[in-house]
C-alpha cells in the first residue's frame, strides 16, 4: 500500500501552480495554468490532479493557498469559497466543489498565510516559533505563523490595510485605497507606487527618497507586527521588497520607531538578523500548500 499523495494548489491571481507531492514535501509532478474564469481555471486543475494521480498514486488530501478575500474557516458551511473578490467570476466560486470529486479532505488558506507557512518549513523562517511574513506586491499582506499553523481570528489579517502616519507635505499623495485612501497598501503597494511616481521603485528618479518614504510606511508596519505578535523573526518579501536599499531602510527605520523598548537578544542591533528577506523565492507558497495538505492528511 502506497502512502496517499498531497494535491497542493497556489491560486494566485495569474496563475495556479499546481503540485502532487509525497507526504515528505517531494513533488513527483507540477504544472502552471492560467487564472482565467473558474469556469476554465477549475476543470483545467481537474484535468492535471486526475492525470497526476493516475501515473502517481491516489491523492489522500489537497492543500490550497489562495488569492482572496476566501473563507478559510474550516467550521463555517462557506470554507473555501471566494467572497468579495474583484476578480471577474470568482465571488461565490469555492474549491470544495472543484475538488469534491476525489472526496478526500480539503485544507484552504490564504496566499500569504500559505507562503508564511512554507518559509517557516523550509525557509528563512526555519527554527522559529512564531514568524510574520509579509508580501508588499500588487497587494499587501500578513501572514503570522506560530508552531506550524496560521493565525486568524473570525477571518485572515488585512495588515494590508493599517493606516500608517502619512506626513502630507512630504507625501502629497492620498493613496490608492477604494476603501481608506491612504492605508498602507494605499501608499505603499506596487500600483501605488506607480500611481504616485508613474514608475516602479526601482526605477523613481530620486531614487534614495522615495525608497525612505516607502520605508517609513513598511517600517510602521514592522514595529506593529513586534508589538502585536512579538515574533522571533520578520520576513519581507514580494515584488516592491526588491527595491535596492529598500530592507535595509525598514530596518534601521523601524529600530527607530521602537525605540528600544523591546529589549530581547532577537532583535539585534541593526534588525540584520531579525528583519530578512525570503528563503525559497517562488516556492514559498507551493510548498506552503503542500504542509497545508499534510495537515489535512493528518486530520
Ligand atoms: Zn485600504
Amino acid at each position: 500500500m502506497t502512502d496517499p499523495l498531497i494535491g497542493a494548489v497556489e491560486a494566485g491571481g495569474t496563475k495556479f501552480v499546481l503540485a502532487l507531492a509525497r507526504r515528505d514535501g517531494v513533488i513527483v509532478e507540477r504544472e502552471r495554468i492560467p487564472t482565467a474564469t473558474p469556469a476554465e481555471t477549475f476543470p483545467a486543475m481537474q484535468d492535471f490532479f486526475r492525470a497526476a494521480s493516475r501515473n502517481h498514486g491516489p491523492i489522500g488530501s489537497f492543500g490550497i493557498a489562495s488569492f482572496g478575500p476566501i473563507d478559510i474557516d474550516p467550521a463555517s458551511p462557506g470554507y473555501g469559497t471566494f467572497t468579495t473578490t474583484p476578480k471577474p467570476g470568482w465571488s461565490g466560486a469555492r474549491f470544495h466543489d472543484a475538488l469534491g470529486e476525489f472526496d478526500v479532505p480539503i485544507a484552504v488558506d490564504t496566499d500569504v498565510n500559505g507562503a508564511a507557512l512554507g518559509e517557516w518549513l523550509g525557509g528563512a523562517g526555519r527554527g522559529c516559533r512564531t514568524l510574520a511574513y509579509t508580501t508588499i506586491g500588487t497587494g499587501i499582506g500578513t501572514g503570522v505563523v506560530r508552531d506550524g499553523r496560521s493565525l486568524a481570528g473570525f477571518s485572515h489579517y488585512e495588515s494590508g490595510h493599517i493606516r500608517p502616519p502619512r506626513d502630507p507635505v512630504r507625501d502629497p499623495f492620498a493613496g490608492s485605497c477604494p476603501f481608506h485612501g491612504d492605508c498602507l497598501e494605499g501608499l505603499a503597494s506596487g500600483p501605488a507606487i506607480v500611481r504616485r511616481w508613474g514608475d516602479s521603485l526601482d526605477r523613481v528618479a530620486g531614487q534614495s527618497e522615495a525608497v525612505d518614504l516607502i520605508a517609513s510606511y513598511v517600517a510602521h508596519l514592522a514595529a506593529s507586527l513586534v508589538l502585536l505578535h512579538m515574533p522571533d523573526r520578520l520576513i519581507f518579501g514580494g515584488g516592491v521588497m526588491h527595491a535596492p536599499g529598500l530592507l535595509t531602510s525598514v530596518r534601521r527605520q523601524c529600530e527607530g520607531l521602537l525605540g528600544g523598548y523591546i529589549a530581547d537578544s532577537r532583535l539585534d542591533p541593526g534588525l540584520e538578523r531579525y528583519i530578512v528577506a525570503p528563503g525559497l523565492g517562488d516556492d514559498a507558497g507551493i510548498t506552503g500548500a503542500i504542509a497545508l495538505g499534510r495537515q489535512a492528511l493528518e486530520g
